[in-house]
């Protein structure tokens, strides 16, 4: 049976709760957004639970979330019917630093000598962070198991906490603050519910204020609902509710699909790749919801991987609740619901590209890499990302042009895609293996990305045209009279051509196989070109590249 009993906090999260219970954060209002987002956890595991078991505590209580303020005895109550916590769980979960937000704020506040003050905002730090406006927090809860029994932790965020046997006979956890003397405005319901408003707005169970008897948040899913009703900030602020990012999502894209399968779906493209330590959600994948149960938090079977960048949320009615569990089922439907998301993200991405194409070059920039791997490595969607690339130019250097841009600007008499492969677009331009398409008129691709020259292996046509490496290209030069002239003015006999042609073997010795002359050439005096029978250009550049 359960003793009263003392603990130690672990020295980590003494640090934490030292610098909260300091904190002059101007925003610690978000001490809640933890609070009501624990509660939501919890409610989302309960909901799971009651799929396969009905013997558990109250089976039938509204799965809820409750704010009581007292502000005569400046109290703040956070009520949820969850799952609820047995003594050991407090002591497991609410004695350490589980959460990988709080430790990323503890190393930031080490290592930058940062002031926490001005960082605290950027962190979710969990439950630990009410210790911001309260001085004292109990906690009380009753786990959903029938025969645990209900347990009480106290602190006050000093050194130690305390567990003890309580009284509470309905299933949950009650979360009780005791605020600090300035932290006033949280027993305010005007206040309360501006926050919620601000924070909390989609969490997907109601969320009661004293005795009112209407939710203060929308809970609706945003996905359900018809696009044609939703406002753009709508869009923005369940990002931001989804993700915790601050920055605004490059890109949105909200799919109501009836057929062949029904689904929901809202996907994002954040603004930066890094998905930092500021995020909630710290893995790769989609949320997945079976009739509106939350069935994954992380589903990475619902794009390939190279879209692994995406966040949002899926939800189909015809998904079965045991989709966690092997079943054969299941994994079909994931599959052809993967391949419509994926097409259709594709569409819209060409789509976004037509319609803003500054805001498309900035998608471009800062995530063409996946769109290239996704050539190079994707068997099943790689061929439908090529209208995504973009390139500069040997013309249009400080441009991205598509593929279909240059084959629209290109000379009748072209038949073939050219790119050239280098280190950045200045070398390329200066390359003598491109002199002979400035003759002929003929534009070249400058592929300058490290991935570049591995996508290439797997992109040899487009639009029925063969795409072709401009420096190993036999390309003669262009048929006019007046070349055609110059050409035959030799200049140099043939004697001296030999002399010229040992001079220069004799000189580089060993480095090169041979050395011969060119029509080619007509400003440069040389260019490098592989021997016959090397591998190509694009797998010497990756082999560099694996042993760099
Ligand atoms: P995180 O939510 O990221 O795990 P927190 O510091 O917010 O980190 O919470 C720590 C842990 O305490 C949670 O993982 C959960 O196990 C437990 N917990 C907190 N609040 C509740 C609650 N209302 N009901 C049940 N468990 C809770
Ligand atoms: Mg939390």
């Amino acid at each position: 049976n359960l003793q009263s009993q003392t603990l130690t906090f672990k020295a980590e999260t003494k640090q934490l709760l030292d610098i909260l219970i300091h904190s002059l954060y101007t925003e610690r209002e978000v001490f809640l957004r933890e609070l009501i987002s624990n509660a939501a956890d919890a409610l989302t595991r309960m909901q799971f639970i009651l799929l396969t078991e009905r013997e558990v505590v109250d089976p039938e209580v509204e799965l809820k979330i409750t704010l009581i303020p007292e502000p005569e005895k400046r109290i703040l109550r956070i009520i949820d019917t969850g799952i609820g916590m047995t003594a050991e769980e407090m002591i497991e979960n609410l004695g350490t630093i589980a959460h990988s937000g709080a430790r990323a704020f503890i190393q930031a506040v080490k290592e930058t000598q940062a002031n926490p003050n001005d960082i605290i905002g950027q962190f979710g730090v969990g439950f630990y962070s009410a210790f911001m406006v309260a001085d004292q927090i109990e906690v009380i809860s009753r786990s959903y198991q029938p025969n645990a029994s209900a347990a009480r932790w106290y602190s006050r965020g000093q050194e130690t906490f305390q567990v003890e046997p309580a009284e509470k006979t309905n299933r949950g956890t009650e979360v009780i603050l005791y605020l600090k003397e300035d932290a006033n405005e949280f027993t305010q319901s005007v206040r309360l519910r501006e926050i919620i408003k601000k924070h909390s707005e989609y969490i997907p169970y109601p969320i009661y204020l004293g005795d009112d008897q209407q939710p203060v948040n929308r809970q609706s899913a945003l996905w359900r609902q018809p696009a044609k009703e939703i406002k753009p900030e709508d869009y923005e602020s369940f990002y931001k509710q989804l993700t915790l990012d601050f920055q605004p999502p490059l890109f949105h894209l909200h799919l109501v699909i009836d057929a062949p399968v029904q689904v929901y779906a809202l996907l994002y493209i954040p603004a930066s790749p890094e998905r930092g330590l500021l995020s909630a959600r710290q893995e790769e994948g989609l949320k997945l919801y079976a009739r509106k149960v939350l069935i994954q938090e992380y589903n990475r079977d619902l794009l390939p991987s190279f879209f692994r960048f995406v966040d949002g949320v899926v939800d189909s009615e015809d998904l079965p609740l045991n989709v966690s569990r092997e079943s054969v089922q299941a994994t079909r439907l994931l599959a052809q619901l993967k391949r419509i998301l994926t097409t259709r993200l594709i569409e819209a991405l060409k789509n976004w590209a037509k319609e803003k194409p500054a805001d498309y070059i900035t998608f471009w920039q800062r995530f063409g890499r996946y769109i290239r791997e996704g050539i190079a490595t994707d068997e099943e969607f790689g061929e439908l990302l090529t209208p995504l690339l973009r390139f500069p130019t040997l013309y249009k250097p400080d441009q991205w042009l598509s593929l279909d841009d240059y084959i629209l600007t290109m000379p009748a008499r072209q038949n073939k895609i050219y790119y050239l492969i280098s280190d950045s677009v200045g070398s390329a331009l200066n390359s003598p293996h491109l002199e002979i398409y400035r003759r002929h008129h003929y534009d070249v691709l400058l592929l300058t990305d490290p991935m570049d020259p591995f996508m290439m292996l797997h992109l040899k046509k487009y639009q029925n045209l063969e795409i072709a490496n401009a420096a190993t290209e036999e390309l003669s030069p262009p048929d006019t009279t007046s070349e055609a002239q110059e050409t035959e003015k030799k200049p140099l006999s043939t004697e001296d051509e030999a002399r010229l042609i040992s001079r220069i073997k004799s000189i580089l010795g060993d480095r090169v196989a041979d050395v011969r002359t060119t029509q080619r050439l007509d400003e440069s005096p040389a260019r490098l070109v592989g021997r016959q029978g090397d591998p190509p250009q694009e797998l010497q550049r990756l082999y560099r590249l694996l042993n760099a």
